[in-house]
């Protein structure tokens, strides 16, 4: 999408040639101008496609999930990210790396909110190396739901997050797609 690769052009902070800070329009300032163009497009895309829920983790993801549920006129469902195992019966469970953080944490979603037979939509504001979307899906698996497809606002489709979700047959559409940073500038 032409307006969120001129907004990273504007605004985007590219660190070590391998992250890319946004916090201006997506990671602690949100522009809901933004994140609204993308969630149309995303329903356009999904047209086809029954979504019963959008499923994403916090906090990042959270802004944007509405965005796209409210698209589709569906709830959405935030993972959590727990450090207490007390009512672990009562949730499904992945662990999760850290793309950013570099730390593994569990990350729980009720089995009130998530049912058999539900069609999902993973939704996130990044697309790196697949951990979250993998992790979500892990959670979807358990609950016997159906992964519809993963949307991100941006992908560094370099760091290979896309092919192992392709890989495993699930649709993919993400806003900007980052195919290398050179120069710390981002080239798409
Ligand atoms: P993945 O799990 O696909 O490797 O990484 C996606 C997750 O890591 C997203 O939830 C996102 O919050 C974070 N992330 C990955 N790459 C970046 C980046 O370049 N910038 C920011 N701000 N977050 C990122």
């Amino acid at each position: 999408m032409k307006c969120i690769e001129e907004k990273i052009l504007k605004d985007g902070l590219v660190l070590n040639n391998s992250i890319l800070k946004v916090d201006s329009f997506l990671n602690h300032q949100v522009d809901p101008e933004v994140i609204e163009a993308f969630a149309k497009e995303v329903h356009k895309e999904f047209s086809d496609t029954k979504v019963d829920i959008v499923l994403t983790i916090e906090t990042s993801g959270i802004a944007v999930a509405y965005a796209v549920a409210k698209e589709f006129n569906v709830p959405f469902v935030f993972g959590k990210k727990t450090t207490s195992q007390t009512t672990i019966d009562d949730y499904f469970f992945a662990k999760i790396k850290s793309f950013t953080r570099n730390k593994v944490s569990d990350v729980i979603v009720s089995k009130k909110f998530l049912k058999k037979g539900m069609n999902v939509l993973i939704v996130d504001d990044f697309l790196a190396e697949g951990n979250a979307a993998l992790g979500l899906l892990k959670i979807c698996q358990q609950a016997e739901a159906n992964v519809v497809g993963v949307t991100a606002v941006i992908e560094k489709i370099f760091q290979g997050g896309r092919y192992k979700l392709e890989d495993l047959g699930i649709k993919v559409f993400t806003g900007a797609s980052i195919k290398a940073f050179v120069d710390n500038k981002p080239v798409f």
